[in-house]
């Protein structure tokens, strides 16, 4: 979920990094204020792996989600990891599906777009076009996913830093709006 777009929308590109050969890799970066970052879904994630994992970049080899640092500590066992993300990856396909269906469904677009076409389409005036009710339990199901990402996966600096809508400082990944919304919600 860290390269396929759900976590997060983008990664910044460190200074150490080998451009150049990210660049021949097939990683299009391209800068973003002072940085340089390329966006996710990442074009080298295929078939549920890195293709260039041994040369992948800085942040992505020092980023260890919520989840993984918490096997790392013990807090959680391996077997009971493994079938959290199991169980998280199939509810994410599902709500994913059903937002296609409902707001893109000629287009690929990540799921926080699409989790927020569907929130101005609930809030559209009443007589608008549109099974504008039919949404909102398709609403709250998107929402569910984007608590179930910041509480299981992100990491609390990221979430922190997500609710405020700043890029995270480990980050140098920055939350995607399916989780980082979740955030905002939650302090508003
Ligand atoms: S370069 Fe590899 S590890 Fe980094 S986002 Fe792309 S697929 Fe993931």
């Amino acid at each position: 979920m860290c390269c396929d777009g759900t976590l997060f929308s983008e990664v910044s590109v460190r200074p150490y990094d080998d451009f150049e050969m990210l660049t021949t890799k097939g990683l299009t970066i391209r800068p973003q204020g002072e940085e340089l970052v390329f966006g996710l879904p990442c074009t080298e994630f295929t078939g549920g792996r890195c293709a260039i994992y041994d040369c992948r970049p800085a942040v992505c080899r020092s980023y260890r989600c919520q989840l993984m640092r918490r096997v790392d500590q013990n807090e959680i066992g391996a077997t009971e990891a493994r079938e959290l993300i199991v169980e998280v990856l199939v509810f994410r396909d599902r709500v994913r599906d059903s937002l296609h269906e409902a707001v893109a469904p000629d287009s690929p677009t990540p799921i926080g777009e699409m989790r927020r076409r569907l929130r101005e389409l609930i809030g559209a005036p009443a007589g608008s076009d549109g099974p504008v009710l039919d949404h909102a339990a398709l609403m709250h199901e998107a929402d569910t996913l984007g608590l179930l990402l910041s509480r299981h996966f992100l990491d609390d600096d990221v979430a922190v830093h997500a609710t405020s809508d700043r890029p995270a400082p480990i980050g140098h990944l920055r939350a995607s709006s399916s989780a980082r919304d979740v955030g905002a919600d939650r302090h508003s």
